[in-house]
C-alpha cells in the first residue's frame, strides 16, 4: 500500500480514494500511479498513525516539502490530515501543501476555514472552469454546480488562515475565453491563478 511517494522534491501523501468529484482530467483514469509511483490505489485508509510513520519512514528532511495530494481527496478525511500536520510540525520544519478539491466545508457542512490555521503553509484548490455549470459538466461533483460557489467560498475562507492560497486551471480544459474568465475571478477575490499543464501520466 502506497502511503508516501516522491513528485520532484515533494514528499506527497496518499491517505484516501475517495473524492467529491469525477473530474475528467483526473489522473486516475490514466494508470495505476503519478510520476512513477507504485500504484496508489489503497486496499484500505491507512490509520493516521500508520500515515506518520510512512511519512517518517520516507525521513522528510530529504525534501522540501510535504504535499497532501494522493489518489483522492485530503479534506475527506479532515481530522486525520490536520492530526498529520500537526505531528508534522512538532518534528520537522517541511512546509506543508495541500492540494484540494476546496469542497472541505461541503463535505463536512461548516466552515471548516479557520482549522486550517497554523498547520498548512500552501493550499492549492482546483478551481478548472469559469462558472457553475461548466465546472460541474467537467468535475461532475457530487454536489452538482453548488460545489463551484461553494469552492469559490472556501478559497475566500481559507485566505485570513494560510499565508498562499492559489486556484488552479489545467489549461488543456480550458477555452481562452474559459481561461480569461477564471483569471478575471481570481482577480476580483485577489487570489493568484496557477495555470498548469494536463498531465497524461
Ligand atoms: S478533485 Fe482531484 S482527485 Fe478528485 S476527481 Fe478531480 S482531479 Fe481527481
Amino acid at each position: 500500500m502506497t502511503i508516501t511517494y516522491t513528485v520532484g522534491d515533494g514528499l506527497y501523501i496518499n491517505m484516501t480514494n475517495r473524492c467529491t468529484n469525477r473530474c475528467d482530467f483526473c489522473i486516475r483514469h490514466n494508470g495505476e500511479g503519478a510520476y512513477g509511483s507504485d500504484s496508489l490505489w489503497l486496499e484500505r485508509e491507512p490509520t493516521k498513525e500508520e500515515v506518520l510513520a510512512a511519512i517518517e519512514e520516507a525521513d522528510p528532511t530529504q525534501y522540501r516539502e510535504i504535499v497532501f495530494c494522493g489518489y483522492g481527496e485530503p479534506t475527506c478525511r479532515l481530522d486525520d490530515m490536520l492530526w498529520v500536520c500537526r505531528e508534522i510540525r512538532v518534528r520537522w520544519n517541511n512546509p506543508i501543501r495541500l492540494n484540494t478539491n476546496g469542497h472541505a466545508s461541503l463535505i463536512h457542512k461548516y466552515n471548516t476555514a479557520p482549522e486550517f490555521k497554523g498547520l498548512v503553509d500552501v493550499l492549492s484548490i482546483s478551481l478548472n472552469e469559469c462558472d457553475a455549470e461548466k465546472y460541474d459538466a467537467i468535475c461532475h461533483s457530487a454536489y452538482g454546480p453548488a460545489a463551484f460557489d461553494a469552492m469559490l467560498k472556501f478559497a475566500q475562507d481559507v485566505k485570513p488562515y494560510v499565508s498562499e492560497v492559489v486556484l488552479s486551471v489545467v489549461r488543456q480544459f480550458l477555452s481562452p475565453e474559459s481561461l480569461a474568465e477564471c483569471e478575471r475571478i481570481c482577480r476580483e477575490i485577489d487570489v493568484p491563478i496557477k495555470i498548469r499543464e494536463y498531465i497524461a501520466n
